[in-house]
């Protein structure tokens, strides 16, 4: 037996390799990693070329291969195919970030591999993660003993906030078919779905009316409670949007706050994509009420530009977060026992996962706020700056951008709106130097633009402007050929 194991042990030992080799690998994908960044502004933020096959020819069982045999594949099919979330020329959807020393803490956390589920393995890792949450408490007015946790992105973050509502409202499997939840029209997909995965499918979603500028109406809100109250089902929650995905709108939280609190419901809100704005004290007044809620989701990997796979929910009562996620295992006595902070595991449903924290801890502290607060109030005036030129281009626009999306798109007498702003759309992505997406608004298509890659600056807008330009006018000659 013993000679079994010392030969298992020689092959198992190729798991460690020795210093040299993992200086050579640091290396070669440090790189790699510098040639990325260093080319970024010339990489197009689309790309429909690269040969995303080739992960599938990279087989596992046939040993062994090098680092640069791999980075080759990984260049080909991987950094070249799709959407570059890394290019400052990423404008749709609601572009990521990726700022540099997010990786190095990951880079640390996972060589270390520290245990950040519970207190006891490592109080360090859980501290700094609490800090964290606490920071981002505050900022939003939460008193010191709201909770949270930082969770894998935002939409793990509302079903927590989501799942946290159902217990402490009381909506047990017999209430679900009366109980009524309020959101805008524009609330992100990820809420019905929480909904849904909370047992919660067969209760009412109502989509309260929006006004001019999409955001909910108030005064429709509290008449749609009376009227569900008067017919004998149960409003329980309303989930507001701090900036939607779809037009950056901000529902008027105070108000919205009173409504919830004249009824007595749970009041989240979705401040996944706007949440950071905060840091901006021109943006400040839209965040009024906000402390009024019970709980709101915040994305680090969109506003404080982290790469993706951080996203936080924080509850004010973190007794109600704790009831829903916590847990008693025999073999995690000794745990149990020791926990002087809540940890991630008696708030979340993850027992052992990524230690998150480090990845924001560090580019905050290495370089501080002021860069973070700069970067987010140039991204929106960088919108307000498009806003402006789009209409100079006889662009029609929707509402003013109260942070950093703007819809906008071209219209004309003699054509069909819908189908030239798509091949506008498609025009644009085909390019591949800037991408953009689009939306449809009651149908209406709209092209948007979202600025928050901490990479976009003016540069970027500016190139959006001239190719759109062109791109409408070739098109223009298509649709209308005299
Ligand atoms: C992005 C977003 C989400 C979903 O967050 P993920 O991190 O993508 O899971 C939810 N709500 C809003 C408003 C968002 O912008």
């Amino acid at each position: 037996m013993r000679e079994q194991i010392v030969t298992l042990e020689k092959i198992a030992k190729q798991l460690e390799p020795g210093t040299e080799t993992r200086r050579q690998w640091v290396g070669q994908v440090q790189e790699y990693t510098e040639q990325f960044l260093e080319g970024i502004s010339d990489r197009k933020a689309y790309n429909k070329e690269g040969d995303h096959e080739g992960i599938d020819r990279v087989s596992f069982d046939s040993g062994g291969k090098s680092m640069e045999e791999l980075l080759e594949v990984l260049a080909e099919s991987l950094d070249k195919p799709g959407i570059n979330p890394a290019s400052g020329g990423h404008l749709g959807y609601i572009p990521g970030g990726g700022v540099y020393p997010a990786a190095l803490g990951d880079f640390m956390a996972d060589v270390t591999n520290r245990y950040a589920g519970v207190y006891f393995a490592n109080p360090g890792a859980v501290r700094m993660e609490n800090k964290l949450i606490r920071w981002m408490a505050q900022l939003m007015g939460y008193p010191e003993s709201a909770h949270g946790n930082l969770a894998s992105g935002g939409s793990i973050a509302n079903l927590i906030g989501i799942t946290t509502a159902r217990d402490a409202m009381g909506i047990t499997s017999a209430v679900v078919p009366k109980a009524v939840i309020y959101v805008n029209p524009q609330t992100h997909h990820c809420v019905h779905k929480a909904v849904r995965i909370a047992g919660m499918g067969e209760s009412t979603l109502r989509e309260v009316p929006l006004d001019e500028r999409f955001r909910m109406r108030p005064d429709a809100l509290r008449q749609m409670v009376i009227e569900d109250l008067e017919a004998g089902l149960r409003p329980f929650l309303v989930v507001a949007s701090l900036g939607s995905t779809d037009t950056g709108a901000v529902d008027p939280i105070d108000r919205i706050a009173d409504v919830a609190e004249e009824f007595g419901l749970w009041f989240q809100i979705d401040a996944a994509y706007g949440g950071f704005f905060v840091l901006v004290d021109e943006l400040k007044e839209k965040f009024k009420g906000v402390e009024r809620s019970d709980s709101f989701i915040i994305d680090p990997h969109k506003g404080m530009f982290l790469p993706y796979g951080v996203g936080v929910v924080i509850v004010k009562d973190t007794a109600q977060l704790n009831k829903t996620h916590y847990y008693k295992a025999n073999y995690m006595q000794d745990a149990l026992e020791n926990a002087r902070e809540l940890s991630p595991a008696d708030l979340s449903p993850e027992l052992t996962k990524h230690f998150r924290g480090l990845r924001m801890w560090l580019p905050m502290q290495l370089f501080g706020l002021e860069p973070f607060k700069a970067a987010l109030k140039e991204k929106y005036l960088l919108t307000k700056y498009f806003y402006d030129r789009i209409q100079e281009l006889n662009f029609e626009v929707g509402p003013v951008p109260e942070l950093s999306v703007a819809i906008y798109r071209y219209t004309s007498n003699d054509i069909d709106a819908n189908i030239f702003n798509k091949a506008l759309t498609r025009a644009v992505q085909e390019d591949g130097r800037i991408f953009i997406s689009s939306t449809m608004i009651e149908g209406v298509f709209w092209l948007r633009l979202a600025v928050l890659c901490f990479r976009t600056h003016l540069r970027e807008v500016d190139l959006l402007l001239e190719i759109l330009e062109r791109k409408r006018d070739n098109l223009l000659m298509k649709f209308k050929p005299d």
